[in-house]
């Protein structure tokens, strides 16, 4: 069975790692710049260009400031959640698990919570019309809110936060920030019910993956593809069955592999592991599912091995069991007909 592309947009699919503050396409960024006239000439000379690309991490880092400082109110937090909204609907995605930054809204831009929380749950009203569901996880940026601050955690104790909240993420750059100073974070997140799912194992190794179960008490890990570092921590994982939200396109432009081909996806697999693909932050990266999906048919999945990788992730989603249902059904009926 090939896995074409044509086939593979009718595949029902969910999306488990993808950032709102990264989704943003040029097109949104523009759209966004006219609504607000801001100087950009200290990331770009002349025109925003019409597609993302950088240099290397400070360039990329300037980018992503640009466009976050282009969020200043509920209708821009709404419009750039159904944008996204917009292109997953296109490529049949009907459940995402969207991280957001907190602490760059309230803390860095100074958004009153209520407005930061008012633009997430009109953004996720636009993207159930569009028969997308969101699912909401508050990241902590490790390489910006240090252990001591309470922001994030504040945030999340209050009763400001957004409709459809399931999760507490730890988000940034891994090297130099370890995981088990945020333990206490995790702790009170989790004793309000949320599920716990942080980065670890993309830009630092396997021990990185090790702290953010033990320390966080991680259900899913972001990335963890360097978890194959650690033949005995495949194992746990793999028992235990913590996931690992996989992005092809992300471990290649942040240079966690060097090239596509040798991507650990199909090893991750075979070692037993749980996986699934996704984006990360598909404006910034310039990718969609379905691309991450077309490197995943490029490492030798068929069409059977997309449909099996879309049931584990719908199993390791927290969405509510409506969902799960429905897209399990719809499932069943693309395997029948074209398994
Ligand atoms: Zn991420």
């Amino acid at each position: 069975m090939t896995t074409g592309s044509a086939l593979l947009l009718e595949l029902p699919k969910v999306e488990l790692h993808c950032h709102l503050e990264g989704s943003m396409s040029s097109a949104t960024v523009k759209a966004l710049a006219a609504r607000h006239q801001p100087d950009w000439s200290w990331v770009w000379n002349g025109d925003i260009p019409e597609h993302f690309s950088f240099d290397d991490f400070p360039d990329f880092g300037r980018q992503y400031l640009f466009g976050l400082s282009l969020l200043r109110n509920a209708d821009d937090i709404a419009t750039i959640t159904d944008d996204l909204a917009a292109s997953l609907a296109q490529q049949n995605v009907r459940h995402v698990e969207l991280t957001t930054t907190a602490y760059s809204h309230i803390e860095v831009g100074n958004m009153a919570p209520e407005e930061y929380r008012d633009g997430l749950d009109e953004g996720r009203r636009r993207a159930a019309a569009r028969g997308v569901n969101i699912g909401w996880v508050i990241d902590i940026p490790r390489d910006l809110e240090t252990p001591d601050s309470q922001v994030t955690i504040d945030f999340l104790e209050s009763s400001r936060t957004p409709d459809g909240l399931i999760g507490i993420g730890l988000g940034g750059y891994e090297v130099g920030f370890p995981a088990a100073p945020y333990a206490e974070h995790f702790a009170r997140g989790r004793a309000l019910g949320l599920h716990s799912i942080p980065h670890a194992g993309e830009t630092e190794g396997a021990d990185s993956v090790r702290q953010a179960v033990d320390d966080l008490g991680a259900e899913r890990i972001g990335h963890g593809v360097r978890v194959l570092e650690d033949p005995v921590l495949v194992e746990q994982l793999v028992e235990s069955g913590v996931f690992c939200e996989v992005c092809p396109t992300s471990n290649l432009l942040l240079g966690v592999v060097d090239t596509l081909d040798e991507h650990p996806l199909t090893r991750m697999i075979d070692a037993g592991l749980n996986v699934c693909l996704n984006t990360d932050d598909p404006g910034w990266f310039d990718t969609d599912l379905m691309t991450e999906l077309q490197i995943g048919t490029d490492l030798g999945l068929r069409v059977e091995d997309h449909v099996r990788l879309q049931r584990d992730a719908v199993r390791a989603s927290f969405a509510p069991a409506d969902v799960k249902r429905l897209l399990a059904e719809q499932l069943d009926v693309f395997e029948r007909a074209h398994c």
